[in-house]
């Protein structure tokens, strides 16, 4: 990160604005999207039983009625 800096710091100053913005944007989008994998993905793996892998669905259904 520190060595990002430095390079930062010795760019012209329109790229390094260009480049840094660039760096945050994916960096954010990167976040919200491993986000929103590990958020799905967990969904995806409640839906079946973890011991004997049937799906839970009609549990959860049942459990809501
Ligand atoms: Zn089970």
């Amino acid at each position: 990160m520190v060595r990002l800096f430095h390079i930062w710091l010795s760019l012209p100053r329109p790229t390094s604005r260009k480049v840094i913005d660039m760096l945050i944007a994916a960096v954010v989008a990167a976040l919200v999207l491993g986000f929103l994998t590990g958020m799905l993905a967990f969904r995806v793996k409640s839906r079946w039983c973890p011991e004997c892998g049937a799906t839970t669905v009609a549990l959860t259904a049942a459990r809501a009625r």
